[in-house]
């Protein structure tokens, strides 16, 4: 059966090429969120002539939703008609802005010497339609005749997917009792299944002062200069304890599986004038953006409660130092385990079209998953596609149509497989 599922996707590699090109073509930027319905449409009216139940969500009232750019989501079932679990793909439609340095058209989805180039065949669209081409492949053989087969394609995830995921997350599409298995095919090309992701904890460091004229800085009190000691007391005591700890996951690449942390914006004293010109005040306020990526063995109090260690060690040493510290934003770290379903199922469809042993991994940075996870209650999910994650938001971002051609036949055995594998 195998030989004949494989043989039906490679049959369908030049169209899941054209799939591919036709998704790349359509703009669909964020921000500042443009043109995701022409890509729901696209994906959601080709399913429904092949039998699915297509529903078109749009995420009103949602973080970033407007008239304007509206957020779209497509979700699109099909049942055997027979009980049975729900193998469910999950892609994100948005793709971030192209920049400078390309040497091909970001959206032009030129096919040159094997690899697709444009923004977004890597990071996902190539993993959308190799998702596309898997479940048809299943469909053209009659392979699904238990429980049912979902691709959605959503809004946001490079955003945070709040518009886009954990909405419908939080509306029950992700529900336990209605999916089962998720897929994410997010590029980890072409032996590597995700199985989650480190935690992260944005935080705002503020340090107060006293604002005086610039002539006469000792009637003030500099809070530039407050928050040149916490990034000095940063570099002294925060770094070497990050870099100590190591998790036991196998977060690639290596350099993350340390805690991290990134000074990511600082803000501080007045704006400068029309001509460029500084104004001579002692700034009062001085504003740090911390993003701190933690690990499964670390915790979200114990994080926080480091960085307000450091900042009270501040306030007793150092004299007229006061400030505030405020949490932006935390995702939990995220993770399936290896004997799950899918990473199983995953592990034994990579070995037959890969001829090698799959590798699990674990991504530095987050994804959908978390909403998957934390807000749907799925724990059986994982990241995997075609293209190279390095090539993710680069210029000349290209995916290879090998690469295509073999995640669709990967992902069509493991569904066969999660499905039962009923012959
Ligand atoms: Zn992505």
């Amino acid at each position: 059966m195998s030989e004949r599922l494989r043989a039906r996707v490679e049959a369908r590699a030049g169209e899941l090429v054209a799939l591919c090109r036709a998704l790349v073509q359509i703009p669909s930027e964020n921000p500042p969120g443009r043109d995701y319905l022409p890509v729901c449409e696209l994906v959601g009216e080709r399913l429904r002539k092949r039998g699915f139940e297509v529903h078109y969500l749009r995420a009103e009232g949602a973080l970033a939703d407007s008239d304007v750019f509206p957020r779209w989501n497509m979700v699109a079932r099909f049942e055997s008609g027979r009980p049975g679990p729900t193998v469910h793909f999950n892609s994100h439609v948005d793709v971030v802005a192209p920049g400078e340095r390309w040497s091909f058209d970001p959206y032009g989805a030129e096919l040159v010497d094997g690899r697709i180039y444009g923004r977004g065949t890597c990071d996902m669209k190539g993993g959308l339609a190799s998702s596309v081409a898997a479940v048809e492949a299943l469909l053209d053989e009659g392979l699904v005749r238990t429980g049912a087969v979902e691709v959605s394609a959503t809004a946001d995830e490079e955003s945070g997917g709040y518009a886009g995921v954990a909405w419908l997350a939080e509306r029950g599409w992700f529900d336990p009792n209605r999916v089962d298995h998720v897929v994410i095919p997010e590029p980890f090309n072409r032996d590597l299944v995700c199985l989650g992701h480190r935690g992260v904890w944005w935080a705002e460091i503020e340090t107060l002062g006293h604002i005086a004229h610039g002539s006469m800085p000792f009637q003030g009190d500099c809070a530039v200069r407050h928050m040149a000691a916490v990034i000095e007391a940063f570099e002294r005591e925060l770094w070497p304890l990050l870099a100590a700890r190591r998790t036991a996951v196998p977060v690639i690449p290596e350099g993350a599986r340390h805690a991290t942390c990134n000074l990511a914006a600082i803000h501080g004293g007045l704006p400068e004038r029309l001509d460029g010109l500084p104004t001579p005040l002692v700034p009062d306020r001085c504003r740090l953006t911390v993003d701190r990526r933690y690990l499964t063995e670390e915790s979200r109090e114990a994080v926080a409660q480091e960085v307000e260690n450091l900042l009270e060690r501040l306030r007793a040493d150092r004299e007229g130092f006061d400030y505030r510290l405020r949490e932006l934003m935390h995702v939990p770290p995220t993770a399936n385990v290896e004997t799950a379903p899918t990473p199983r199922a995953f592990a034994r469809a990579i070995l037959e079209v890969e001829g090698k042993e799959a590798r699990f991994v674990a991504s530095p940075g987050t994804y959908d998953q978390k909403h998957v996870h934390h807000l749907g209650g799925v724990t059986d999910c994982v990241a995997y596609g075609p293209g190279h994650l390095h090539l993710a938001h680069q210029p000349d971002e290209y995916v290879e149509v090998r690469d295509l051609a073999n995640a669709a036949a990967v992902m069509a055995l493991a569904t066969h497989d999660l499905l039962g594998g009923a012959s």
